[in-house]
């Protein structure tokens, strides 16, 4: 997501920090070029022009333009306002998030209601509503330790019910037994009320959609919301419509009033003009993220991280997130105060590519790596797999303990060795230098704050 817009202002940025000084004209030149590369992603335009004037605003200040590093100032003043559009302003203001409860806020939906709490899935035919109302119960279900109900209310496509059975027995979540010839109310009533009997925390109510916004299918919402009273009303739009997916969600706030989007098809979707509009138009946050087909492929939206990706800064927190789901707490502890202090040692890389293996290969986890953007996409192309990463974890174990420690000790000789040891070629062991030498950079450099181009700082 966002690759267009990462790289564009990957390189309207570089020539920021490139001067020393900075001039009113050089940031209102370079915000021309921002805005510009907003639309390209398909921001909004009124979006793309509020932004524009708030940071221009704040970054054509005496203090940032004689500060020693203007260009990094403009910058984090982007980030700021970036995270401002994705997380906050809105008609209703930034409200606090949902809950105060980590593993409610690890599912990112509201449960603090009276059980069986309704959550309402609303949103266009072919959206991945259906979908995503499996995903959403799975995370209620494994990150907030809830059970779910599912029922779907789609009484107009005649396989939409079916197709819900068939993913709740895929993913183990019970869905509402199917009795034909119910309309989308009796079924929500049916619903709430094995919710209650059956002892679920959370009822998740899958509606019926159409191909556009209609009054029928509005009306039925209506309806439906009157029935249930759900806690939440999520909307689910397609990513990749852009900004009619905005449009959609904006009718569909004006009409039945959501509580939040949950945007699918991230995983396609090069421009990310929806998810980085969606805030700053309808007012309502997007929670979560589909990334794909699989259930599993879900992740809470926030802002923060989102916009530390599209600015280049990488996204730590994820990957040390990742790790933690993947590896012992314990081991993702040392892992993120390693990268703190900017400490790392070929011990360090080993530990890495075993847990790489683990976590999806070396792509998955260099595409969530600062900096790292350029270095995947050789890996890609050099067709780098897993039989690499164990090739490169057995360099690794044929140095001695010193040489880990120190691999300025690596001269040929000993390279020749730890290739003939590891049964691969210097070239190879050569690789595994490179890349712990970028690693080991990209840790120093978020490690110190005000480190090169000042993405450290920008980081905390
Ligand atoms: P509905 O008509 O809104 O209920 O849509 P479905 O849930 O049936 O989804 C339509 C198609 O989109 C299915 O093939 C899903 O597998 C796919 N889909 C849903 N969410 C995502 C996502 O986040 N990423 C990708 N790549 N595909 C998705």
């Amino acid at each position: 997501m966002f690759d267009t817009l990462q790289e564009r202002l990957g390189s309207i940025f570089e020539g920021l920090t490139k001067r020393g000084a900075l001039s009113e004209k050089d940031v209102s030149e370079a915000m021309r070029e921002v805005r510009r590369a907003l639309l390209e992603a398909d921001v909004a335009l009124p979006v793309a022009r509020d932004f524009i004037k708030k940071v221009t605003e704040r970054a054509v200040g005496q203090e940032v333009l004689r500060s020693v590093t203007p260009g990094q100032q403009v910058i984090k003043i982007v980030h700021d306002e970036m995270v401002a559009m994705l997380a906050g302003g809105g008609e209703e203001g930034a409200p606090a998030p949902s809950s105060d409860d980590a593993a409610d806020d690890a599912a990112g939906i509201d449960l603090a209601a009276v059980a069986p709490v309704p959550v309402m899935m609303v949103g266009l035919q072919g959206s991945g509503k259906t979908t995503s109302t499996a995903k959403v119960a799975i995370r209620l279900r494994d990150k907030a330790k809830r059970k779910v109900l599912m029922a779907s209310l789609d009484v107009r496509r005649p396989a939409a019910q079916e197709q819900l059975k068939v993913l709740g027995e895929q993913a183990g979540i019970d869905t509402l037994p199917i009795v034909a010839g119910q309309d989308p109310v009796a079924i929500a009533r049916r619903a709430m009320e094995a919710g209650r009997l059956g002892g679920y925390d959370v009822v998740m109510l899958d509606t019926a959609g159409r191909l556009a916004v209609d009054e029928a299918l509005m009306a039925e919402m209506a309806e439906i919301k009157s029935a249930a009273n759900p806690h939440e009303i999520l909307l689910v739009a397609d990513s990749l419509t852009g900004q009619d997916a905005v449009n959609t969600a904006d009718l569909f706030n004006k009409r039945v009033g959501l509580t939040g989007i949950v945007l699918t098809r991230a995983d396609g979707d090069g421009r990310g003009g929806a998810a980085l509009s969606m805030r700053a138009v309808t007012g309502k946050p997007i929670k979560l993220l589909g990334t794909g087909e699989k259930l599993d492929e879900m992740e809470v939206f926030r802002a923060e991280r989102v916009a530390g990706r599209i600015l280049g800064m990488g996204d730590v927190v994820s990957l040390v997130e990742k790790a933690a789901e993947t590896l012992d707490a314990e081991q993702a502890e040392k892992m993120a105060a390693k990268m703190k202090k900017g400490q790392f040692d070929l011990d360090d890389l080993a530990e890495q590519l075993k847990q790489m293996a683990k976590m999806g290969g070396m792509s998955g986890v260099m595409s969530l790596m600062p900096g790292m953007g350029k270095a995947k996409k050789q890996l890609d192309a050099a067709g780098m797999d897993d039989g690499v990463l164990k090739r490169q974890a057995a360099i690794i174990s044929s140095m001695t303990k010193t040489e880990r420690r120190n691999p300025k000790l690596l001269n040929a000789s000993r390279k020749k060795r730890i290739a003939a040891g590891s049964g691969t070629q210097v070239q190879e062991v050569n690789r595994v230098l490179k890349m712990h030498r970028q690693m080991a950079d990209v840790f120093k450099m978020m490690g110190k704050k005000g480190g090169r181009k000042g993405m450290a700082a920008l980081m905390n």
